[in-house]
């Protein structure tokens, strides 16, 4: 099925008597378990897709349904329900909470919807052996490698098995060896079903996608199958 669906989105930013038209009518279909790069120059507009794909802001004008629900008019308690729920962001700088392990920076999500602990515990033991993690559980992030905080806000981002997983620059702090690996995870994520749009301004790191969206000053530039599974067809 369909997990994102966007009709003539519009994002228009107010800024005094000035308009921004950061998006100018995006009409994108992500069904489940494709693996999507959106690419696009500094300014293009791929934060402002993002935030609206991820339920952190709302569109001006036009639809978005989020495995089917109309989520283009909830108001911001509703939009955060839905983003727990639905949506495992990753950041380029991690944001992990610097003074809590590994252990208890994975089990946040499942504290904010109310998981009860033992449960949350094991799930973040779980996910956090997922991503071979499971020896730096009582770690804290100045204790840890790039790399290994990737992986940490990686399996954070998956302990809700959340609809989608929304990658916004993950290399972007990390040497390219260590960002290759974190890549790698993603290809293992979209393997067992995951369903992950990654944003990114670096060809190398899109081409790890199986389809690759340009934008180009807030419009669909392109849409392609990324040139990784054209050479396997
Ligand atoms: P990208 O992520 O591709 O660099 P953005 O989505 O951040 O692009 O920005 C798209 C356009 O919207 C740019 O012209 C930017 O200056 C503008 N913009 C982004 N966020 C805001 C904001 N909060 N207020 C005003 N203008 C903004
Ligand atoms: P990775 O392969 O995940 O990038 P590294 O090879 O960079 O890991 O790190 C090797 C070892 O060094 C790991 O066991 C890690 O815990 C430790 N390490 C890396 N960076 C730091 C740091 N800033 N402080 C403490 N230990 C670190």
């Amino acid at each position: 099925g369909d997990v994102i669906v966007t009709d003539n989105l519009w994002k228009t930013y107010e800024m005094g008597d000035q308009q921004v038209h950061a998006l100018r009518g995006v009409n994108l279909r992500i069904r489940h378990n494709e693996y999507v790069a959106i690419m696009g120059p500094s300014g293009s507009g791929k934060s402002t897709l993002m935030n609206l794909i991820g339920c952190l802001d709302s569109p001006s004008q036009g639809k978005y349904w989020l495995n089917g629900h109309d989520v283009s008019q909830l108001n911001d308690d509703q939009l955060a329900r839905i983003r727990n729920k639905e949506i495992g962001f990753v950041f380029q700088t991690f944001n992990l909470l610097a003074r809590a392990t590994s252990l208890h920076n994975v089990e946040l999500p499942l504290i904010y919807n109310g998981t009860p602990a033992a449960e949350r515990i094991a799930r973040a033991k779980d996910v956090l052996e997922s991503v071979n993690l499971g020896s730096r559980m009582m770690h804290k992030p100045n204790e840890l490698s790039g790399g290994q905080r990737q992986r940490v806000a990686i399996a954070r981002a998956l302990v809700n098995r959340p609809s989608i997983i929304l990658a916004d620059e993950p290399t972007g702090n990390l040497d390219s060896k260590t960002g290759d690996e974190i890549m790698a995870l993603f290809d293992d994520l979209h393997a067992k079903g995951n369903t992950i749009v990654l944003v990114t301004h670096e060809p190398d790191i899109a081409e790890y996608a199986h389809r690759v969206v340009t934008i180009r000053d807030g419009v669909i530039a392109s849409d392609h199958v990324s040139s990784r599974m054209l050479n396997k067809q």
